[in-house]
């Protein structure tokens, strides 16, 4: 796993998760606080023009999301806020806003993969179901919905979430 592995963390390891109160930071809040920084996970898994979504990692910014789709001329765009050098995971889980019609970023999470305390890996959507395929187009997924407890929350770790973009008409 990339993240943590029980070994790593020497479990039983009690992860106290505090909730957050919304446009966080990385700064602790509490003593003995693990601080986990996933800048190194800078993956662009893919950016579907067709479909326009993208799959991505907690280390990949605005910034570097922005240049990828310029490099490949592709025809989509997205929503940055001014912290362009922020994490697309982060500032969609913080409910952050762009500067397009199209800013609401928490609204354009159509599923996560998310490590829990436990070290349990978990998906959102329909990333619940091992054989689907429409994980980075349908966001409601199947029951209940369960993707609004990542948002301002710390309840797990977010490793990989499909971000909706915008068709560039
Ligand atoms: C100069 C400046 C300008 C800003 N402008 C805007 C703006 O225009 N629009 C806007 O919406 N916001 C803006 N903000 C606020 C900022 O975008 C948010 O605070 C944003 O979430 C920070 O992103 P970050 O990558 O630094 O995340 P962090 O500060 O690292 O994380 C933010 C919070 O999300 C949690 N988190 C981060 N990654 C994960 C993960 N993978 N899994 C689970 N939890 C996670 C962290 O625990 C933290 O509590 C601005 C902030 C600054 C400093």
């Amino acid at each position: 796993m990339d993240v943590f592995s029980r070994k790593e963390f020497g479990y039983p390891f009690k992860l106290d998760l505090k909730l957050i109160q919304g446009y966080g930071g990385p700064s602790p809040i509490v003593r003995g606080a693990v601080v986990m920084d996933l800048h190194k996970l800078n993956k662009i898994i893919e950016v579907n023009e067709k479909y326009a979504y993208a799959l991505v990692e907690p280390g990949v910014s605005f910034f570097q999301l922005y240049e990828y789709i310029k490099e490949r001329k592709l025809n989509v765009w997205i929503s940055a806020p001014a912290l362009g050098w922020g994490s697309i995971i982060g500032n969609s889980l913080d409910r952050g806003w762009g500067y397009t019609p199209n800013g609401d970023n928490c609204s354009h999470i159509c599923g996560m993969e998310v490590v829990l305390a436990d070290g349990t890996i978990f998906r959102t959507g329909m990333g619940q179901l091992e054989q689907a395929k429409c994980w980075q187009l349908f966001k409601n997924g199947y029951g209940p919905g369960f993707d609004g407890l990542f948002n301002q929350s710390n309840f797990g770790i977010v490793v990989k979430m499909v971000y909706t973009i915008s068709v560039n008409f």
